[in-house]
């Protein structure tokens, strides 16, 4: 495991068996520099051991990188559950996850991620504190998504600014793909600002529901990455940003809510030399984990997450003028930035 390439000096990664409910977890600990490590659960049906490990390893160094940017007191973690998320889930299963979240003593808080619902981290709360994302309870934060759509709201017209001179969106069409619960909220802020929408989504209700609201446009699947828009917004999926879609590509910018966007880091690179100006995605969509944070306190605040949440905006922007100014890939930018805060807080 050491010489794994998505080790990345990693604190600590725990497995975890539990032969009765069939519980195989992984908790894996990035750093707790800044703080306890925090980051969601995530329930996948893995094909290998080995891909369990990897995406273990890369979700955790990703949230320490998130929470860096976003300046919050807190380290990089992430779990992963091996099995079907839509038939192996038991209580007895999240249970003793909850006991393996406990056996780390608070250095690590989870929460929902893929695959695993409110509902499930309610199980795991009855066996630790270390839990986030409740709807109940003194300092429950709840659905984290508006936050997050609010922060690539505000994010997006800052990557506006740079790309086009101006922030007003009037007149200005934004594709976004994906129209879940990030998306969906951040199609009603870009209508109210006057933008033209194109969405695309596998679920017709979704895509109505928002149409409906907001008079976007809908189109096929696959054919969001050909819209003729001046801004891409991806809420969807991950490696959206490829080479096969890059070349389809005639927006001027980038700015949207899924993780993981660009399929290799090398795509910052090339995008930068299509003059597509593109907004770090772990940069843009930290409000769900600004209000995640707040919770983890114990005290929550609005005002303290609509502070985190300004400063968030700023940081993109300090990030894109370097990158700008320096003819740098955004993402590079973004990556020494997080490695700094975090080798400062070390
Ligand atoms: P969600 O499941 O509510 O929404 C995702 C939407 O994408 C769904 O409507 C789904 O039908 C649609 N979709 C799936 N495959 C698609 C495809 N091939 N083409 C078009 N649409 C497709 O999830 P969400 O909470 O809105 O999260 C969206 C993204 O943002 C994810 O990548 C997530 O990791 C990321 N994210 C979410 C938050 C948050 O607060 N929820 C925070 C940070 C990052």
């Amino acid at each position: 495991m050491f010489d794994h390439p998505s080790y990345n000096a990693h604190e600590g990664v725990h497995m975890f068996q539990d032969a009765a409910s069939g519980l195989r977890a992984i908790i894996a600990v990035h750093s707790t520099a800044r703080g306890p490590a925090a980051g969601g659960c995530r329930m996948w049906n893995y094909g290998t051991g080995e891909a369990m490990l990897k995406d273990a390893l890369r979700l955790s160094q990703g949230m320490s990188y998130k929470n860096a940017m976003a300046d919050i007191p807190l380290g990089g973690g992430k779990s992963v559950i091996w099995g079907n998320a839509r038939t192996d889930k038991s209580p007895e299963l999240f249970r003793a996850f909850g006991r393996a979240v406990h056996s780390l003593q608070g250095q690590y808080t989870t929460a929902e991620d893929v695959g695993v619902s409110v509902a499930d981290m309610a199980i795991v709360r009855e066996e630790t504190p270390y839990v986030a994302g409740l709807d109940q309870g003194d300092a429950a934060s709840g659905d984290p998504s508006p936050v997050t759509a609010k922060g690539i709201y505000l994010g997006l017209l800052e990557t506006a600014k740079r790309a086009f001179g101006n922030d007003d969106l009037t007149g200005r069409t934004v594709a976004v793909q994906g129209v879940g619960h990030v998306g969906g909220y951040l199609c009603d802020h870009l209508a109210g600002a006057g933008a033209k929408l194109v969405i695309a989504d596998i679920d017709q209700a979704a895509l109505e529901a928002v149409a409906s609201r907001t008079g976007a446009t809908i189109v096929e699947p696959d054919a969001i990455y050909d819209a003729d828009a001046d801004i891409f917004a991806p809420c969807a999926l991950g490696a959206v940003v490829n080479e096969q879609t890059l070349e389809r590509f005639r927006f001027k910018a980038i700015a949207g809510g899924a993780n993981n966007q660009l399929v290799v880091p090398e795509m910052g690179e090339l995008l930068r030399r299509k003059g597509i100006l593109y907004a770090p995605d772990y940069v843009i969509n930290g409000g769900g984990i600004i209000n995640v944070a707040a919770e983890i306190s114990g005290n929550y605040s609005r005002d303290w997450v609509d502070a985190k949440l300004v400063r968030l905006v700023e940081t993109l922007g300090e990030v894109l003028d370097e990158a700008l100014s320096t003819d740098t890939p955004t993402n590079e930018v973004a990556d020494r930035i997080a490695r700094e805060r975090i080798a400062a807080a070390t």
